[in-house]
């Protein structure tokens, strides 16, 4: 079960956080991220949800291939649930693995409260959305399993968000052909993410 005090041992000089070598920063998730997104929608329109998820996506990746390189973490199941758990101690929200095919490449990762940090800089600012807004976490969510399995076939969407009224972020993670079918069944048009490239 998750603690209450964060076990990420982050290290650095002075005006740095280093995780696995890795720099790290706090940011306000109320004020400093929530103008990021609106700066961004206000631009590209709907594609902020893409750009957001790539971010997340290519940050996870290379977070879990840094930590398996340096023995920190396997590349294996136990080694997502590892990533899941440092993902919640890092502020993001209090994730759970509902489902986990490892092998397969198929999880169904939830979160209820504290709720994932781009619903919350949403509600925070008094925004209900009509389209699930957690596309950074979805993108790491994704991002961590395609790391740690080395497979580059791998997409997300997330079915219900805090953001639009429903009780929990519910993100489910498969191969990208199923999650992009998926999410545009669902009307989820921020979900469907189109092919990317390492
Ligand atoms: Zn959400």
């Amino acid at each position: 079960m998750p603690g209450k005090t964060p076990r990420i041992r982050l290290e650095g000089r002075f005006g740095e956080l280093l995780d696995s070598g890795m720099r790290m920063c706090l940011l306000d998730v109320e004020t400093s991220f929530h103008s990021l997104r609106k700066s961004v929608e206000g631009i590209v329109g709907e594609a902020a949800s893409t750009l957001f998820f790539e971010s997340g996506f290519r940050g996870g990746a290379n977070y879990a291939q840094a930590l398996v390189r340096n023995r920190a973490m396997r590349a294996d199941e136990a080694g997502y649930r590892q990533a899941i758990r440092e993902f919640s101690e890092g502020g993001f929200g209090a994730f759970q693995i509902r489902e986990l095919d490892f092998a397969g490449g198929r999880a169904c990762v939830t979160c209820r409260e504290p709720m994932a940090f781009e619903a919350y800089a949403a509600l925070t600012n008094h925004e209900v959305r009509k389209q699930p807004v957690c596309d950074f976490t979805r993108g790491v969510l994704v991002g961590l399993l395609a790391g740690l399995s080395q497979r580059e076939d791998l997409g997300g969407y997330e079915e219900s968000c805090r953001a639009t009224g429903a009780p929990e972020c519910v993100f489910r993670i498969d191969q990208e052909e199923v999650t992009r079918s998926a999410a545009i069944a669902r009307n989820l048009s921020r979900g469907a993410t189109p092919p990317r490239r390492p």
